[in-house]
């Protein structure tokens, strides 16, 4: 799949009607935003998630620039950030000329703490004049951007009732959570059920996702807004498009973007939405696999699943303690890699990225810790089972007690 390894981290999977559908866009001469696989690859997916309105885009990162734009973030505002995260949503903020504020993750499943972010806004902000403000920085507090990473969400109902507490949006990057669900109800989580399960991306003001190659589904590159106010998802879909008010005279009212998808990729997320439960199933078999196989072997503590959550296990990723197991993390990655198996760490924690040095910086050592110890293993929806076993064998062999 052109990573150059032989067993790749997490390549995308194409069936075949992806063809047929960009072949039709091309015969019929659709191929930039007319057309209408847009209109459809967007229907599908609210459907899916059982929203009404839903606006394609050019990729995530666009779909977060608009909703943070949509939200109110201005200059000099802050937006609460997961601190373990992909850059993209804080880059995002900084378009707006606001500033990221991280939050740490929670160390049982990595997401954003939802303590650590009630502690910053009950003690390190001020309620005044109808509006929050940060005690240190004296800069507005105007949303908060919680990151499902990995295939699982965060505890969002703790953050869906600090964010009505304080009159903030939520903003949720969504890009890796397509098809995630949580527990939405008060009450213990009643896997056998249907109802009391929401997806993820539904329970905020707005929501973003991603259709990249690595992502579960993916249209090459494209992203989705979704959100439960109607005159936000009109708003986005005018945005997107140039902010035309009369596209014959070319009249535009307002400053907007060329965000909107194409026809072509639309066309193929038609084709993958087909398939998105099958590529599900595959990733939670591949997970549970990874999960027998390491259950005992001393110093590998793989992801977990809360009993609030359904995860979709996008990334499959497990904990590598130097002591116990024998190596580090970075260790068995240039081991695997040696073998020709892709494997790479999560990301420089946001409070460490020299990107966003001018940032707020609150302690984030879960974030850090992560960081260090974290790998994610092969879990491609076509990864074979002898290719898996592969990966299992090299593991469990280079462990300490093989
Ligand atoms: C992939 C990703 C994005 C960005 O999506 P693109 O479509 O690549 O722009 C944003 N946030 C996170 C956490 C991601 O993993």
């Amino acid at each position: 799949m052109g990573s150059g390894y032989r067993i790749p981290l997490c390549a995308p999977e194409i069936h075949g009607h992806e063809w047929k559908y960009i072949k039709e866009c091309l015969d019929a001469g659709w191929v930039s935003s007319a057309g209408t696989r847009v209109e459809q690859f967007e229907q599908m997916v609210a459907q899916y998630l059982g929203v009404r309105q839903a606006v394609a885009t050019v990729n995530g990162t666009a779909a977060l620039d608009v909703a943070l734009r949509l939200a109110g973030v201005g200059r000099d505002d802050e937006v609460v950030v997961s601190a373990l995260t992909f850059i993209a949503p804080a880059n995002a903020v900084r378009y707006h000329e606001a500033w990221p504020v991280f939050i740490d993750a929670e160390p049982v499943y990595w997401q954003m703490d939802p303590q650590k972010l009630a502690d910053f806004l009950r003690n390190g902000c001020l309620w005044k004049r109808g509006a929050l403000w940060n005690l240190r920085t004296h800069r507005r507090v105007r949303a908060i951007l919680p990151v499902h990473i990995l295939g699982h969400p965060v505890d969002l109902r703790p953050v869906l009732e600090l964010a009505k507490c304080f009159d903030l949006p939520v903003v949720e990057d969504a890009t890796e959570a397509l098809g995630v669900q949580y527990w939405k109800q008060a009450g213990t989580p009643d896997r056998s059920r249907e109802s009391g399960w929401a997806s993820v991306g539904t329970g905020g003001d707005i929501a973003c996702f991603s259709f990249n190659g690595n992502k579960i589904i993916t249209t090459g590159s494209g992203g989705m807004i979704v959100t439960r106010h109607k005159d936000w998802a009109r708003k986005a879909r005018y945005l997107t498009a140039q902010a035309k008010d009369d596209p014959v005279e070319f009249v535009h009212k307002e400053v907007g973007y060329n965000y909107r998808l194409t026809n072509i990729q639309a066309a193929m997320g038609c084709a993958q939405m087909e398939y998105l439960d099958k590529h599900i199933s595959a990733k939670r078999r591949i997970a549970a696999a990874y999960n027998s196989a390491f259950k005992g072997v001393a110093g590998l503590v793989p992801m977990q699943e809360a009993p609030w959550a359904r995860s979709t296990w996008w990334l499959y990723s497990m904990r590598v303690d130097e002591e116990e197991y024998g190596m580090n993390s970075r260790q068995l990655m240039c081991r695997l890699a040696k073998a020709g198996i892709q494997s790479r760490p999560l990301w420089q924690p946001m409070n460490q990225s020299p990107a966003h040095k001018g940032s707020r910086a609150l302690a984030c050592p879960v974030a850090g810790e992560l960081n260090r110890t974290v790998l994610s293993l092969p879990c491609s929806v076509g990864l074979s089972a002898s290719a898996q076993a592969e990966v299992i064998g090299q593991v469990l062999a280079l462990a300490r007690k093989a």
